[in-house]
């Protein structure tokens, strides 16, 4: 993996770094979010309730009311704390503008910091609906629509952690890119490395981006930056699957056109089978592509992405 200037800036509800903010005074360490991916991250903590000027321990709070526009209500004694959580979230998010976050984990469930399918309860009593999302959360998510943005609990799915952590990295890069006052021959460079990432993401996305950089002398290049930026975080978002992973594979395995013997092609073809049946994880035959990008000195692969998207320790790629 190439090195990057510096680590990558991550927000991070709170009390998953185990900072003692949750109403009972307790925490919810996450040990996978600050041990393993830690090693990679600054995280910038925040707890909306605490922030808002909420004490530690409070009464537990819940959303109620319209699911789109719910009040965040304390559970027995109905005070509103909405317009306070409101304020503070509006001035919070302004304030994450500068610190230039590459993403952000949301602690599932809250009424302040959940993400997606948070209780609202109905006006009237009632049972709760999983239909809302945190005043904060939902705030932040409004005015960063294209950001990484996960849960703690959606990051124990492997598929879903490694497309969040791909997309971090690539917002990492991105802002590199943008911090070096890019010209077009910049974002030519920047592009040709993703070129196989995208493609495993999204062929789609992976023509129009091309396209756009390719016609890039055309229009200002301000709107193209801004462009590519839409497409290129839209198109990591899309899930990379078996399918579209195996025929990245097979297009990398045509650069060794050349260089390979019959049998090793045919050892590299059962690797990426074998990958695409479920009975090897992807690092297999990525490693072994690798391999044959070293030995026969293949300089357009070796700067690719895809073939070291993020820190091999993080093992993002070693579950079928
Ligand atoms: S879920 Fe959000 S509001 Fe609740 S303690 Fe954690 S950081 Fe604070």
């Amino acid at each position: 993996m190439e090195t990057l200037n510096h680590k990558i800036k991550l927000g991070i509800s709170s009390c998953l770094l185990g900072n003692n903010v949750r109403y009972d005074g307790g925490h919810k360490y996450d040990s996978w979010l600050v041990e393993t991916l830690g090693a990679w991250v600054d995280y910038v903590p925040v707890c909306p309730e605490v922030g808002c000027g909420l004490p530690v321990p409070r009464e537990a709070m819940r959303l109620v009311g319209e699911p789109g526009n719910p009040a965040l209500l304390t559970q027995k004694t109905l005070v509103d704390h909405t317009e306070k959580m409101q304020n503070y979230s509006d001035a919070q998010v302004g304030r994450l503008k500068d610190e230039e976050l590459c993403g952000f984990v949301f602690k599932s469930q809250s009424p302040s910091s959940g993400m997606e399918r948070v209780k609202v309860y109905p006006s009237g009593g009632g049972a709760a609906s999983k239909t809302g999302i945190g005043i904060f959360a939902r705030t932040f998510l409004n005015a960063n629509p294209l950001l990484p943005c996960e849960e703690e609990g959606r990051l124990h799915d492997p598929d879903l952690r490694e497309n969040f952590i791909e997309r971090i990295f690539i917002m990492q890069r991105w802002l590199n890119l943008i911090a070096s006052k890019p010209k077009p021959g910049n974002l030519v460079d920047f592009h040709t490395r993703l070129k196989l990432l995208m493609m495993a993401h999204s062929p789609v996305h992976y023509k129009s981006m091309g396209k756009l950089v390719a016609e890039a002398a055309l229009k200002p290049f301000e709107a193209v930056l801004e462009e590519y930026f839409i497409q290129l975080m839209t198109a990591a978002r899309k899930p990379a699957t078996l399918s579209k992973h195996q025929n990245v594979l097979l297009h990398i395995l045509g650069y060794f056109k050349q260089d390979l013997t019959a049998e090793e092609k045919v050892e590299l073809i059962d690797l990426i089978d074998n990958y695409k049946a479920g009975l090897l994880p992807l690092i297999v035959p990525v490693t072994m592509l690798n391999h044959y990008v070293k030995k026969y000195c293949k300089e357009y692969l070796a700067e690719q992405y895809y073939l070291n998207p993020h820190p091999i320790e993080l093992k993002l790629r070693n579950h079928c």
